[in-house]
């Protein structure tokens, strides 16, 4: 058994999120870790709700409420909605809590003292009416790089990319329109030039990644520059130096605090179990946690933070940057294993928006849909390794064809069988070479699934463990069970329905990681008890160090089924199935499509 470290992408609590989203953070990271934990590795998941940063603060004054207020309720909103998907999250916290702040600020001061937080000046706009600082998100004006009109005094959204208000052509105010003045202000920098030499050598040992990541995050290191870790704002949190952290002027910049989140998130994890140092076991690169993996998950706009600017921080603040140093409190830090990225989601052929609705938040799907169907669909045909394109129609054939008529059948009608001719399990006596070729067929499936599922091929596994599916089905049709009502072919009609029901119970394991919801119902149609796939819960907590309280995700995984075969046993008591899955009606395409355009 091995420490297995599962750092999802922390969404932005700035509104509910789409299915776009947590096809590329959320399903893929939850699948992993679900197969890891059956596995037998000793995995801890770990995300939160980002809520710092201009655009939180900018959204709560539009609506007269504090960035506070307007972070609960959208902190609220997701943490439901990934409980509603079943995403196994050992912790799912918000980088609000005073714990945060503290291990923020502790990384700050580890990298300040090495060396590696260097100060700038840099201009600053003033107001000249009032003669006051004027916050970023105040300045507006053209973008110099994409030529938005609209772009903002820390970044453009438009092109994404991250300015300084006096980048901004023809910057104006955007309380009373009136051109700011600039003057010199200072800020703190990351020291990016200082860690070429650290992360070439570390990217040199990371074989296994995608050579598209590898290549990008090289490029991006022959022209690091230092990379603004401050802001003129109030919303954030305080800079840990004497003379910065009374000001309320300035905050460490979003960006740099929520990348920090996967190691805050996971202090706060071991405080909560009553072990305040079981975090190390993951993190500490000497000692306990040296032979732990960590697997980073997010879409490919994310790549940079992870691939170059969460190892330099991590680099730093380990005292092992290109100018040396001391490690902080907290000792030497792992790196990334790896960083698992998605390509992006679609819809009907056009790019998510909330703005022009195109857009499926995740709640409005929960209500109409099952979650194992859509986790289906983001398993089998989501943006694994390429652009892919959610259409109502694929999602609705994917459901009918393949869920319910491949694997939901063979479900409802091995049970309902052996239910009604047995009324239990029965017993295999003489098996054939077919039913032994087919249960070696099926155990064969927790290698090929498995090692799939290991090197992040999710779609390939999920392809795999219904080509298994489709195996079993062809066994039973071609066995005919139903064929066999005299007397005397009631033993091995008995015996071909054992071994139907035997690849079905191993087949749902196979099928565990991906679908949850349905895992633990088959289990208990075949006459399973107890937990099979175990689900994250919502708990109302008190902040750590006497901050609000919250509401975070997590649960109990160590229970459950494992990844391996189980034999079930003859004589246990089978009642007639209800179907497991839902078969859609062909009017839901033009439904949802008049949804999307009304
Ligand atoms: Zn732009």
């Amino acid at each position: 058994m091995s420490h297995v470290l599962a750092a999802v992408a922390w969404p932005y609590a700035n509104g509910p999120r789409h299915i776009g989203h947590v096809s590329g953070f959320g399903v893929p990271s939850d699948v992993f870790s679900r197969y890891m934990r059956m596995a037998g590795h000793d995995v801890l998941m770990v995300s939160g709700t980002d809520e710092h940063g201009t655009p939180i603060q900018v959204q709560a004054d539009n609506e007269g409420v504090t960035p506070r207020e307007l972070a609960d309720r959208y902190n609220r909103v997701i943490v439901e909605d990934l409980r509603g998907l079943g995403l196994s999250y050992d912790l799912f916290t918000r980088t609000t809590t005073r714990n945060h702040y503290a291990v923020v600020q502790e990384v700050f001061e580890g990298l300040h003292k090495n060396g590696y937080i260097i100060s700038k000046t840099t201009l600053g706009a003033i107001s000249p009416s009032t003669g006051r600082t004027l916050p970023d998100r105040y300045i507006e004006g053209t973008c110099p790089i994409c030529g938005y009109d609209g772009a903002r005094g820390d970044q453009c959204d438009n092109c994404g990319n991250q300015l300084d208000p006096s980048d901004l052509i023809n910057p104006r105010s955007r309380i009373n329109g009136e051109t700011p003045t600039f003057v010199e202000t200072e800020h703190f920098f990351l020291d990016l030039p200082g860690f070429v030499q650290a992360l070439n050598a570390w990217l040199d040992t990371r074989d296994g990644w995608r050579p598209n990541v590898l290549r990008f995050s090289k490029n991006l290191i022959d022209d690091l520059q230092p990379r603004a870790i401050t802001r003129d704002l109030e919303w954030g949190v305080p800079i840990p130096l004497a003379d910065w952290k009374d000001r309320n002027d300035k905050r460490i910049y979003v960006w740099f605090d929520a990348v920090i989140g996967y190691l805050s998130a996971s202090v706060e994890w071991a405080r909560r179990t009553g072990d305040p140092e079981a975090w190390r076991r993951w993190w500490s690169a000497d000692g306990e946690g040296k032979d732990a993996s960590a697997f980073y998950f997010m879409g490919k706009d994310n790549i940079v933070f992870h691939s170059v600017i969460w190892p330099a921080l991590l680099l730093g603040y380990s005292g092992e940057g290109d100018r040396g140093g001391e490690p902080g409190s907290y000792g030497r830090l792992n790196l990334p294993t790896e960083v698992v990225s998605s390509e992006y989601l679609t819809m009907e052929g056009k790019k998510f928006s909330s703005s022009r609705s195109v857009v499926i938040y995740v709640r409005d799907f929960l209500e109409r849909y099952d979650a194992d169907a859509l986790r289906y669909f983001i398993a089998a045909a989501g943006p694994e390794s390429n652009d892919t394109d959610f259409t109502w129609a694929e999602f609705l054939r994917r459901n009918n064809d393949e869920l319910v008529a491949g694997w939901g059948n063979l479900v409802n009608r091995s049970v309902s069988m052996a239910a009604k001719n047995f009324g239990v399990i029965p017993p295999a006596l003489d098996l054939t070479d077919e039913d032994t070729a087919l249960l070696a067929t099926v155990r064969g499936g927790f290698t090929s699934v498995g090692e799939l599922l290991g090197k992040h091929r999710q779609k390939a596994a999920i392809g795999e463990a219904m080509r298994i599916v489709a195996e079993v089905n062809k066994y039973l049709s071609d066995q005919a069970p139903w064929k066999l009502k005299a007397e005397e072919d009631k033993p091995r009609q008995g015996t071909i329905l054992h071994v139907a029901l035997q690849a079905v119970s191993d087949c749902n394991r196979l099928l565990t990681p991906f679908l949850p919801h349905s895992a633990q119902k088959i289990h208990e149609l075949l006459g399973g008890t107890g937990v099979h796939a175990p689900q994250p819960r919502i708990e109302e907590v008190e902040d750590l160090d006497g901050g609000p309280s919250y509401p975070i995700l997590t649960g109990d995984y160590t229970v459950g089924a494992r990844w391996e075969p189980a034999d079930i046993v003859a004589g246990t008591a089978l009642a007639a199935p209800k179907p497991v899955f839902r078969k859609l009606d062909p009017s839901i395409v033009e439904e949802e499509l008049g949804r999307l355009e009304g």
